[in-house]
């Protein structure tokens, strides 16, 4: 352990707990080199330089997941379970995420004047949202993700959806081998795996039609769902059929209207955000400073 070690831990005591999540992954500078040369064709010196500059996404820095080239480990002397790469090669990014408000802004603005963020050691990145926009983005994101020309795509919709409303089950264990998603005809609420079937009790089941409909809806006319394809109004008039509306005391009758309730309801209502997020990169940039002084050599 160096002796700066303790130091670089950040002192978050002036802040209200529950105010600051703290996110740690470690990333494979090893496997990072790998993408650099040998898949993008860099050579060393200019893999070397980029990589420095290399900032993650914040959410691959608080994913519930790490996927290559980051990982968790909770061992002392992990090896990368990509490229089995040791220690050495491995460094350590922490993130905080800090909901803003009075109760967080001296303390915050204290933080920041503390630590050395000029020459990008540590970021400071303020993002500004709402739940509604956070679902936005998500649905944007699985719009992206999925292949919305194969038919499978609506499987993988569902898992993200789960993976949403539920981020602490291990989803890809329940999705292994799955080949159908059906309402269940006897579960109240939850979800069960039988055979190579999930059943979702109506309610889940139902919310995974709506995110169904509005992922694809741009892509063609209709949206496309476990039920087909099918419009706006026959999405409502599924979800009135099957108790769904009534159970969320959504009464409107303007399509557009009840639309715009179910969109909060999924997002989790109303309310705006103002998120900071501390990247700390000390350990990063000195990682790659020793990783490319071996490589060289
Ligand atoms: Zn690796």
């Amino acid at each position: 352990m160096s002796p700066g070690k303790k130091s670089r831990e950040l002192d978050l005591s002036a802040f209200p707990s529950g105010a600051v999540t703290e996110y740690s992954t470690l990333v494979c500078l090893a496997c990072i080199f790998e993408l650099f040369t040998s898949q993008l064709g860099l050579a060393p010196r200019t893999a070397y330089s980029e990589i420095k500059r290399y900032t993650p996404f914040i959410e691959e820095l608080t994913a519930p997941k790490a996927v290559r080239p980051f990982f968790d480990s909770e061992e002392k002397h992990p090896h990368c379970p990509y490229c089995n790469a040791a220690k050495r090669w491995h460094a350590r990014l922490d993130t905080y995420r800090i909901e803003g408000g009075k109760s967080t802004d001296v303390a915050r603005r204290a933080l920041a004047k503390s630590l050395p963020t000029k020459d990008g050691r540590v970021q400071f990145i303020e993002t500004k949202t709402d739940r509604r926009s956070l679902f936005f983005d998500w649905l944007d994101t699985q719009r992206s993700n999925l292949d919305l020309d194969n038919d499978s795509w609506l499987i993988d919709a569902t898992r993200a959806f789960l993976e949403r409303l539920d981020p602490k089950t291990n989803w890809s264990e329940v999705f292994s081998d799955l080949q159908v998603a059906r309402r269940s005809q006897r579960l109240e609420e939850g979800w069960e795996r039988e055979g190579s079937r999930l059943f979702l009790a109506p309610s889940i089941y139902n919310e995974v039609l709506i995110v169904q409909y509005l992922i694809s809806r741009s892509h063609t006319h209709s949206g496309h769902t476990f039920e087909g394809r099918i419009t706006l109004m026959e999405l409502i008039r599924r979800l009135r059929h099957s108790g769904y509306l009534g159970a969320h005391e959504i009464t409107e009758s303007d399509q557009f209207e009840i639309l715009e309730q179910l969109v909060e309801k999924l997002s989790g209502g109303p309310g705006r955000a103002k998120l900071y997020y501390v990247v700390d990169r000390r350990d990063f940039m000195e990682k790659v400073k020793s990783v490319y002084a071996r490589y060289a050599a």
